[in-house]
């Protein structure tokens, strides 16, 4: 076909031939003699002349080219032809000729079909492939596009809804025929938007989320949907596109975390405790929520609070320590205690980083343990002291008194110890009761404290017995300092119900210096073994005993 190139000729402005190429004459069968000074239709028959001359005179005559596409079937094969009418006018703009071309162009229009059919495949495809539901109509609100995945969520094949008109596509997803989002692109109307929970709109799309109610058999889902129009190349509006995407999982975690941070914040409000969310910067901390018992420890109420900084509710330095403190976690991601003392009371807390909404703040709590550290260090007092005599028990003797061993050790001070038993004791409950007895004892306890240094301990040992261990002191001072505690006792006239009792005491003391290393435990054998030589040697006396030297005796 290529061989016989593009058709010429040439008529006048009456229409009758010119001229022509052999092209022409080929294509026509026609020879060129025959057709000057003819009309084309004589020549070449209505066929022929309809497919080549369809002359627009007026454009002509205004100098217009005018072309139209014509189908001949040449040889047997259909081919399309291209067909430019050329006007050509004299000076003055008469028409005077009119040069026609014809140009084959159906392969070219083959090619454009196939790459059209091509892309049109490839379009299909990647619609086809999209993870979320598509659809598309056309003006008169037929179903062009239904994708796989909007066919998935409805349940619906393409081949049942692709065609469709009536807004049969809002069925599936409302449960009956109604406008929807792609009207509004059709048609902007307030009371559509008034339909979803929030359209936004962007230049000419749509943007909604909703809630459809017949989706997941019934069960309903909530979907973000975009629409925007379908345009020709004039840009005229000629249907509408919408992609929609199940967000129900999303909604539900919304809900879930909405709830969750309800819960939270209500928790803080009423928490027993001091509980607090800020909001940190490097600069300043901002309470977001805080339990309303703040009031007790500031004196404003959890939800006045919020929105505040630290140095709008604490002393300057105060604020600037908890600022930091603040800083120090939410930067470094730690959890971290402290104790602090503010206004008297003593607190305790605990602050660790925690994301909300994708912000990183500060959750906290504070606890008052004022009372708490009393009364720990009321047991600690307590579990230190003879219920009794209020003299440390021997547990806590052992305690100190190792302590103070070390000490001597280490620094080779002069050190004493001394064991106490009362004479007779036996006899003082046999005489005047259990009861008066524990009386004696407790003022035999404060006779022996009263008389004894600050650095001295003195513990109950057992029963009527009692150790002192007495630091920094030499052998001399441990006789002088046993000798003023016998007289001391021995003097004293004790009152009870049943009249003033008196004891006496028997003493054994060891002194040690710089000497051999010792135990304890044989210190207070050592002494033990002296206390025994009092009572041996007839009681109210002190037996003193200077580790490696020999023994001596004093007392009255
Ligand atoms: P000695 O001079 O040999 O020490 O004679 P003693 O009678 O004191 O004999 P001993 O030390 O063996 O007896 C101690 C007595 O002290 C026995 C016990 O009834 C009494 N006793 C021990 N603890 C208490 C106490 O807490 N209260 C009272 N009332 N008596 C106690
Ligand atoms: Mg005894
Ligand atoms: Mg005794």
């Amino acid at each position: 076909m290529d061989v016989i190139g593009d058709l010429v000729w040439l008529q006048d402005a009456r229409g009758l031939c010119l001229d022509a190429n052999p092209a022409f004459e080929r294509l026509t069968a026609t020879k060129r003699v025959r057709i000057i000074g003819q009309p084309l239709d004589k020549v070449l028959g209505p066929a022929w002349t309809a497919a080549l001359w369809q002359p627009d005179w007026s454009k002509l005559q205004s100098g217009e080219i005018c072309s139209h596409e014509s189908r001949l079937t040449i040889e047997s094969v259909p081919c399309l032809y291209e067909i430019t009418h050329i006007p050509q006018r004299d000076r003055d703009g008469e028409l005077v000729r009119v040069q026609s071309l014809a140009r084959d162009i159906t392969q070219h229009h083959q090619r454009i079909e196939q790459s059209l059919h091509d892309s049109r495949r490839q379009l299909a495809d990647v619609i086809d492939f999209l993870p979320d539901a598509l659809l598309a109509i056309d003006r008169d609100k037929r179903v062009i596009i239904w994708n796989k995945a909007i066919a998935k969520i409805t349940g619906i094949p393409p081949e049942v809804m692709l065609g469709q008109g009536d807004y049969a596509y809002t069925v599936p997803f409302y449960g009956e025929r109604r406008p929807q989002l792609m009207d509004l692109v059709f048609m902007p109307d307030a009371e559509l938007e008034r339909r979803y929970a929030s359209v936004t709109r962007e230049g000419d799309t749509f943007t909604a989320e909703g809630f459809c109610n017949a989706l997941h058999d019934g069960r309903g889902a909530w979907i973000l949907a975009r629409v925007a129009p379908l345009r020709d190349a004039a840009g005229q509006v000629v249907g509408a596109i919408e992609i929609i995407r199940d967000i129900t999982e999303r909604k539900q975690a919304d809900e879930a975390l909405r709830r969750s941070e309800e819960v939270l914040a209500l928790f803080i409000r009423h928490s027993p405790i001091y509980a607090y969310i800020k909001e940190v910067t490097p600069t300043q901390s901002r309470v977001l929520q805080a339990s309303d018992n703040f009031e007790r420890m500031i004196g404003i109420r959890g939800s006045d609070m919020a929105g505040r900084c630290m140095d709008e509710l604490f002393p300057p330095e105060f604020a600037a320590k908890i600022s930091a403190d603040d800083w120090r976690v939410v930067s470094s991601g730690e959890l971290l205690t402290l104790e602090e003392d503010l206004d008297g009371r003593h607190y305790t807390s605990l602050k660790f980083p925690i994301v909300q909404g994708g912000r990183t703040l500060l959750a906290g709590y504070t606890i008052d343990i004022t009372e708490h550290k009393r009364l720990e260090e009321d047991l600690r007092q307590l579990t230190r002291l003879d219920p009794l005599t209020q003299l440390f028990n021997r547990r806590y003797f052992f305690t100190r008194a190792d302590q103070e061993y070390q000490r001597f050790r280490r620094y080779h001070h002069p050190m004493a110890l001394c064991m106490i038993d009362i004479d007779h004791f036996k006899q003082v409950n046999d005489q005047y009761g259990h009861l008066i007895g524990d009386t004696v004892l407790c003022a035999v306890a404060q006779t022996l404290h009263d008389n004894l240094r600050q650095v001295d301990i003195l513990a109950r040992y057992g029963g009527e017995e009692f150790v002192i261990l007495l630091p920094e002191t030499d052998r001399q001072t441990a006789r002088a300092s046993a000798e003023r505690l016998r007289v001391a006792v021995a003097k004293r006239r004790i009152e009870t119900p049943s009249g003033p009792v008196s004891v006496t005491l028997s003493l054994g003391v060891v002194a040690v210096d710089d000497g051999p290393a010792m135990t304890l435990e044989r210190l207070l054998d050592a002494a033990d073994q002296m206390l025994y030589r009092a009572k041996q040697a007839g009681r109210d006396r002190v037996e003193i005993r200077d580790l490696g030297r020999p023994l001596e005796s004093g007392g009255c």
